[in-house]
């Protein structure tokens, strides 16, 4: 088994602690053989909004030299790749794409956190989602996005949950909606070992969701485990890796260790 992380994030987003260098190495004594680096991306805005949980844009090559050059230092005893955590923003997408190819990212996955842009004064879905309008949003943006083909798999499809509170029957069918694509679409789902530890912290049910995952595994969706590491321990911790395992598992879900990544040089 070959094990994999490829949800990490940098000091560059402001809330994330340690050196690039220091998640290598954290990741090397986790056991792990590809840790793919996927900051919060930053967005080419038209407007001259400043985003306080994301590098700008200019800081974009510094991030991508850095994560490079740990790639080659670290050559044979780990794969490092370079990625990013992506909304889903409609007017940016031709951006993107091109960005994606001239930058040569070797991937993105789709953190669906707003609403059309953060830009825009609260379109966070995690508070938002309480309104059915807003999980109806959350439901079509996270479909039309996996149907682009640019995100590698969807990092905490449940995040809903974190503005939804309770698991009532629209949140059953929007989780129904997202699994049915995602299992047409061939794109992985991820269980999110960050928003298993705020659980836990916390003592409340956000996200992950048992409910949710109940419904992956009857429509049988493919999972990734995904740290979300804002903090380089997180890739030297094992219990949550082990429980989620056991957990999805139990459920009769099958656990996808190295996900396919696209190939945006397909694109041009
Ligand atoms: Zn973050
Ligand atoms: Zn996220």
């Amino acid at each position: 088994m070959k094990k994999c992380n490829y949800h990490t994030h940098t000091y560059r987003c402001m809330h994330a602690c340690g050196s690039d260098e220091d998640y290598v190495i954290s990741a090397i004594k986790g056991g792990y053989q590809v840790l793919g680096f996927s900051d919060h991306a930053p967005w080419n805005y038209e407007s001259d909004f400043v985003a306080h949980m994301r590098m700008p844009l200019v800081q974009f090559h510094e991030y991508a030299g850095s994560i490079r050059k740990l790639k080659e230092k670290y050559r044979g005893q780990i794969e490092i790749l370079l990625g990013l955590e992506c909304e889903y923003y409609p007017r940016y997408l031709p951006w993107l794409r091109q960005f994606l190819i001239e930058e040569q990212v070797d991937y993105i996955i789709l953190g669906n956190h707003y609403y059309e842009s953060d830009e825009i004064a609260n379109q966070y879905y995690g508070n938002r989602c309480k309104e059915d309008l807003y999980l109806q949003r959350y439901v079509e943006g996270a479909i039309a996005a996996m149907e682009t083909g640019l995100y590698a798999y969807m990092a905490h499809p449940d995040l809903f949950m974190r503005g939804r509170k309770v698991f009532d029957d629209q949140a059953r069918e929007a989780s129904r909606q997202i699994c049915e694509a995602a299992k047409r679409l061939h794109i992985p789902l991820e269980y999110n070992l960050e928003g298993a530890a705020y659980n836990a912290a916390c003592q409340i049910e956000e996200y992950p969701h048992h409910e949710f995952w109940k419904i992956a595994a009857e429509i049988g969706n493919e999972v990734v485990i995904g740290v979300d590491a804002h903090d380089p321990a997180s890739l030297e911790r094992e219990d949550y890796d082990r429980q989620a395992r056991a957990y999805l598992k139990g459920l009769g879900l099958s656990i996808l260790e190295e996900v396919s990544l696209p190939d945006y040089r397909l694109l041009r």
